[in-house]
């Protein structure tokens, strides 16, 4: 069992945990290293701010792609015996691996983004998370703003992202597959913004969709075990 795996899975929470268990003994190298975490909920738990039919598409389509082309790619490659995140971290910002990066990122950013959606928990922060956001924003109103700003000023195929810099809670949009473990900061939210993820439902409405997530879907309680965990 490689030991970055395992630290990811933690990291992650115990819905996504056997999706992520190693296929393999370590003996040989696997075909398919990455396996694609089991949606944690129902495709239509998330009606109706997102509908099941853009959740089948968006999970078992694109998402269920990025992990088939990683293990493609990565077949034969010393990238087959690292866990994901290393995966990410060692291909960043290098051409020559960019088919790489690009799956194993987008992999890994919807793997953030479906468990952090995972229904019955808080609509709000409470405890240290909410004093942070009171601090670094002056309040939640004030975040959810900031937010939408980021997430609509991404140019094109996109995330908007919610990380921890140092001690303080920051803003950071990133196009493609790139995300905040690629820059070395800790991710605690990431809105996907590819139009894959709400033109069916929203058209053109890129903000009121991601308005309607931060308000309707985020699950405050799986970003606090994230920010808890760093
Ligand atoms: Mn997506």
């Amino acid at each position: 069992m490689h030991l970055d795996r395992r630290r990811f899975v933690q990291g992650t929470g115990a819905a996504l945990l056997a999706g992520l268990a190693p296929t393999f003994t370590g003996v040989a190298r696997a075909a398919a290293p990455f396996a694609h975490p089991p949606l944690p909920y129902a495709e239509a738990a998330l009606v109706p701010t997102i509908s099941e039919r853009t959740v089948r598409l968006h999970y078992g389509v694109h998402h269920a792609g990025y992990f088939r082309n990683l293990n493609r790619l990565v077949e034969g490659t010393d990238f087959a015996d690292m866990g994901l995140e290393d995966v990410v971290r060692k291909t960043a910002g290098r051409a020559e691996h960019s088919g790489v990066f690009n799956n194993a990122g987008q992999a890994w950013n919807h793997i953030v983004y479906w468990e952090q959606m995972t229904p019955g928990g808080p609509s709000a922060p409470g405890g240290d998370l909410a004093r942070m956001i009171d601090r670094d924003f002056g309040g939640l109103a004030d975040f959810r703003a900031a937010f939408l700003k980021q997430a609509t000023g991404v140019f094109g195929s996109g995330w908007a992202w919610l990380v921890l810099e140092e001690g303080k809670l920051a803003l950071m949009g990133t196009q493609n597959a790139d995300n905040p473990l690629a820059h070395g900061k800790a991710t605690l939210l990431g809105i996907d913004v590819w139009e894959h993820a709400y033109y069916l439902d929203y058209e053109s409405r890129r903000g009121a969709h991601v308005t309607a997530v931060l308000e309707k879907l985020v699950n405050w309680d799986v970003v606090a075990g994230r920010l808890a965990a760093k």
